[in-house]
């Protein structure tokens, strides 16, 4: 058979599903191509995966067309067998492997799909399961929260690989003895984590004093911060400046997307997310201002 896979969100970020079907299918002995509109005579499946809500679906050609992925229903699922396997590395020649050791977390936090979308947390993949690399990025939402994450992690340190947690680690969740375990662990990125309301402010300095106290290295550590409500998160990127820590401001947007980011937020998290003049040049002296010969954004610093 001939399979298509196409990418509605054709961001820069692998899609972990198509990766997926195309390795089962390969299994299957089938032939795996990008769909291409003016071949879709000759497919015998188009495979089409969305994981985002703000991507615009497109029309397809073809016998039998399967769509999937959050951006379409956030409860469809590959097959277990699919779902289990290792990825096709070769469809996006990736250097490092990617998976999941978990899915859902242990939390409800109002802003985030993660609950809603995949439970509370439980056990996905062993890491030998799908590492092909000698570095692994691993999508976990909150690999801390349950002891089968933690075994993962000590299997990670023994194995020897690099790895980066893309999506944070829960703070909260890091106690003397997790940062010990922590700091064995050698990281492709900094170590993520996340500082989404002010509640997590005592417990993110705490993780970071005892990462740092165990040498948890690189040790410039990276912390996402949503921006809701500029003013209230204004108050965390401060706080986070004045504990040197590198952060990445995400302005919030619910999952239907109806609600686009105010310009107080766009402006916010310009300034924090450009490193040069977050560092150089304090939030009262920034300005941001709209460009109209280009119709595009552009910040400067005032001063
Ligand atoms: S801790 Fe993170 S993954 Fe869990 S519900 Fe909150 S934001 Fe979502």
């Amino acid at each position: 058979m001939k399979i298509a896979l196409h990418d509605v969100d054709k961001t820069k970020y692998p899609n972990l599903a198509l990766m997926k079907i195309s390795a089962w299918h390969k299994k299957e002995g089938d032939k795996i191509t990008w769909y291409d509109p003016l071949l879709s005579h000759q497919y015998d499946a188009v495979y089409s995966s969305k994981v985002f809500t703000f991507t615009k679906t497109e029309k397809l050609f073809g016998k039998h067309i399967i769509r999937g992925g959050t951006g379409i229903d956030i409860h469809a699922r590959l097959r277990n067998i699919i779902e289990h396997g290792c990825p096709d590395y070769d469809l996006y020649n990736l250097d490092y492997s990617l998976g999941f050791l978990t899915r859902g977390c242990i939390r409800q936090c109002s802003f985030c799909i993660v609950p809603k979308k995949e439970g509370y947390i439980k056990p996905h993949q062993d890491i030998e399961q799908f590492l092909r690399h000698d570095k692994a990025v691993l999508m976990d939402n909150n690999v801390l929260a349950c002891d089968y994450g933690i075994e993962q992690i000590e299997k990670i340190i023994k194995l020897g690989i690099k790895v980066d947690f893309n999506q944070g680690l829960d703070a909260r969740l890091i106690d003397n003895s997790m940062a010990k375990l922590l700091s064995k662990v050698k990281w492709l990125s900094p170590i993520r984590l996340a500082c989404d309301s002010q509640k997590q402010m005592d417990p993110t300095q705490k993780a970071v004093t005892l990462l740092r106290w165990h040498n948890a290295t690189p040790r410039r550590y990276f912390i996402y911060v949503l921006i809701k409500d500029p003013k209230e998160a204004l108050e965390r990127i401060k706080f986070l400046k004045g504990l040197d820590l590198d952060c990445h401001a995400q302005p919030f947007i619910d999952f239907e997307n109806s609600r686009p980011p105010t310009r107080d937020q766009k402006n916010l998290a310009r300034w924090v997310n450009h490193k040069a003049i977050f560092k150089s040049v304090p939030w009262g002296e920034y300005e941001p201002c709209l460009s109209p010969a280009r119709g595009k954004s552009a910040c400067y610093a005032t001063g």
